[in-house]
């Protein structure tokens, strides 16, 4: 059996669908079914504001450790100097992952609108697993920065247990992969490196979206802010962040909704009017 090719025309229905103009609308929209499918992206504001390091103050506490010259900061994040002073990374992990963190008011909303079987898919550029944490389903949670608690060898790629990993960071140990004998480094996408084969489906599943949703959205990383544009004009886009984005990349266009300020009070904000307005 051949193909099957879908003869819906997403275009005719986008023209059918009034758009929002405001959150209420959003929400409305969501309590009357018109919007049931959500794509959410996510970048490093959520992160801090679990307190977890964003890759600034991850390439200062490099330069911190390290007594050297540099090019630049981020230089200890790129794949060249990772193969150089493969410890340099691991030590910063570890001086991370010895502080604990939790899932903030943003991850408890993401794993709601799994809940309710609203989400699509969250691409997160965070590291810090914490939608993880969170209950979400790692199906659902497209971490293509990779996970700072997962291990495995850059050389024959073996995955090692996290279990394994974390015991071994935290102890100051050096793990060694046990096929080749490598040093296992941490599931993280340096500099120069590829982005996860899961980001493939984004922009598809954007364009299928009936709304996306941007959170952290004031200082968006590539490839979060290209993977916006993305989103068709039936599609409207919520931004969430501490302020307004830089949009250049995203083609700002009219319809776009921008929340701006404190992302957790206006994620609690979001949350309560879910469950308070009816349908
Ligand atoms: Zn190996």
């Amino acid at each position: 059996m051949g193909p099957e090719f879908s003869t819906q025309k997403p275009e005719t229905k986008l023209i059918q669908r009034k758009m929002p103009v405001d959150e209420m609308d959003i929400i409305k929209d969501v309590k009357s079914g018109v919007i049931k499918k959500i794509v959410m992206l996510t970048g490093p504001e959520v992160s801090l504001a679990s307190s977890f390091p964003d890759i600034h103050s991850f390439s200062k506490q490099c330069v911190d450790l390290i007594s050297g010259d540099i090019p630049y900061p981020e230089a200890f994040l790129t794949k060249t100097y990772y193969s150089k002073s493969p410890q340099i990374l691991n030590d910063l992990v570890r001086r991370i992952l010895g502080h604990s963190y939790n899932p903030n008011a943003v991850h408890k909303f993401i794993k709601d609108m799994e809940d309710k079987k609203l989400l699509v898919k969250n691409y997160t550029a965070c590291i810090d697993n914490l939608q993880i944490k969170a209950g979400s389903s790692p199906s659902l949670i497209i971490q293509f920065n990779g996970n700072i608690e997962d291990g495995y060898c850059d050389e024959c790629k073996k995955n090692v247990l996290t279990e394994s990993y974390l015991g071994a960071i935290k102890n100051g140990e050096e793990l060694k992969c046990t096929e080749c004998k490598n040093v296992v480094r941490p599931r993280i996408t340096l500099l120069g490196e590829a982005y996860s084969k899961e980001l493939a489906n984004c922009a598809k599943n954007i364009r299928n979206s009936d709304l996306l949703i941007i959170i952290g959205a004031s200082s968006l990383p590539i490839p979060i802010s290209n993977m916006i544009s993305y989103a068709t004009e039936a599609t409207p886009r919520l931004f969430i962040g501490e302020s307004m984005p830089e949009l250049k990349r995203m083609n700002k266009r009219d319809g776009d909704i921008f929340l701006t300020g404190d992302i957790l009070s206006i994620i609690k904000d979001l949350s309560i009017k879910l469950d308070e307005i009816p349908k």
